[in-house]
């Protein structure tokens, strides 16, 4: 017997056009279309949930963000954040933009050059690097960022065994006035290792000093912090051209750049604080051009932004699954998202769009995803419509860091479209298989 559409009555504030503490109403957006499609059609065809990557817009938002530092400073290289997004066809259209790749493992190498980027335009980032790793790095000219002494010496002696000169940039942490200050990765400015570093890899036989890196964060709205790190970046290398008359080939800021998406606890929405690409770039640039630089042999700047050049372009697509009452009389909403696809969702306060409205009446809803698991949560608390089992949801900005750390608990992974420019959709990851994932185990004898 189908289930009648019935709720069980309860006496509710009504929220439909009460202003909030904003004065704004409560207005549940919706959005049925992704690039002309809709998505109603693309779970209909590829199943739910399901992810959605827009080409055009990370083409769009990549030529603002080069078009920010390349109008300002003149020489701009970025390099592609591996770990924000993986997926082939997504590395693939920032190189073919011209972005470099920059990788914190061994995996993520043969990624970069699987994807046809040359050793010479990977930056090898992250504190473990094997023998492999490293000698690889060296016989490809790739620039190796130490992360700490015991790398230097590793590194120094894999490259004098070799008979090669190896490429290398330090990590460096430093206070630019944000809390927390990341301090675990690299060698620290104010207390005087990097210094210390620098000496000594200067010194050594079979290291070229080719840059200065540093990586403070990530989603750090305040744009005075790169100016900080910028300009202490080019005090360093002022000091080892006086020093060593040694010219750096490059300054690497890192990432770091915020998103649209809103923190958890934040008083705002991300999409009224979340500083834009001019802003970044004005303050970075400014500090670069202002430093005691010689205008005539500016370093090359790097930037390895990741999650402010993918974030906007990934949506996660889904269906409810269920309503129900919690026993203090909130709606919960559970949906076939969880945190199993939506990593960030402990992060961020996700927007979780309906595709349309059954009414405007909102309620305080908690919205759950299908684990069985208590900390399965995608919003805690949303002013949010009544939807039916089957309606569909979207969860738009998911485009950083949910397709590569997404986990394979309870369920198998969704797979992943890409809508290209001529908006056409090409299926760039497919659904993990119950058959390719159990051939990686193994039985022994005695219990078959
Ligand atoms: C993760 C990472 C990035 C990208 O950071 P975002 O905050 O996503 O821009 C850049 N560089 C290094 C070394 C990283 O580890």
């Amino acid at each position: 017997m189908k289930k009648l559409d019935y709720e069980r009555p309860i006496l509710n504030k009504v929220n439909a056009g009460m202003p909030d503490k904003f004065g704004m109403k409560t207005k549940t957006a919706t959005l049925s279309h992704i690039e002309e499609h809709s998505v109603t059609d693309i779970l209909k065809e590829y199943g739910s949930p399901v992810y959605v990557i827009s080409e055009p817009c990370i083409r769009k938002t990549y030529r603002t963000a080069y078009k920010a530092f390349s109008t300002r400073y003149p020489r701009v290289q970025f390099a592609w954040s591996y770990k924000t997004n993986y997926m082939n066809a997504v590395c693939k259209i920032f190189h073919s933009e011209g972005a470099w790749a920059e990788v914190v493992s061994g995996f993520e190498y043969s990624k970069a050059i699987e994807n046809g980027i040359s050793g010479d335009q990977i930056i090898f980032n992250g504190p473990e690097k094997s023998k492999e790793d490293l000698e690889r790095a060296i016989t490809d000219g790739a620039m190796i960022h130490l992360d700490g002494l015991d790398e230097f010496y590793f590194l120094g002696e894999l490259a004098e065994k070799l008979n090669k000169k190896a490429n290398v940039a330090i990590r460096i942490n430093l206070n630019a006035g944000i809390y927390p200050q990341w301090d675990r990765f690299g060698f620290n400015l104010e207390n005087g290792e990097a210094w210390h570093a620098i000496n000594r890899i200067m010194l050594h036989d079979n290291m070229e000093l080719v840059g200065l890196h540093t990586h403070m964060g990530t989603y750090i709205t305040a744009v005075s912090a790169y100016a900080i790190a910028a300009s202490k970046l080019a005090d360093m290398a002022v000091r080892l051209q006086r020093k060593f008359n040694h010219s750096i080939k490059y300054l690497d800021l890192g990432g770091g750049f915020a998103t649209r998406n809103t923190l958890k606890g934040a008083y705002l929405p991300g999409s009224d604080t979340c500083p834009s690409f001019d802003d970044y770039a004005e303050a970075l640039t400014s500090a670069l051009l202002g430093s005691e630089l010689p205008p005539d042999k500016l370093p090359l700047l790097i930037l390895e932004t990741g999650r402010a050049l993918i974030d906007e372009s990934g949506y996660a697509l889904g269906s409810v699954l269920a309503n129900k009452r919690l026993v203090d009389g909130r709606r919960a909403t559970v949906i076939d998202i969880g945190v199993n696809m939506l990593f960030t969702a402990f992060w961020y306060e996700h927007e979780v769009m309906p595709t349309k409205l059954n009414s405007e009446q909102t309620e305080n809803t908690t919205i759950y995803g299908p684990l069985c698991m208590n900390i399965d949560i995608i919003r805690e608390a949303i002013q949010f419509p009544l939807l039916q089992k089957g309606d569909a949801i979207v969860i738009p900005r998911i485009g950083a860091y949910n397709m590569t750390q997404w986990m394979q608990f309870i369920k198998l992974r969704p797979p992943v479209l890409l809508i290209d420019e001529d908006r056409k959709i090409h299926l760039i990851r497919k659904k993990e298989s119950f058959q390719e994932f159990n051939a990686q185990e193994n039985v022994p004898e005695h219990l078959k």
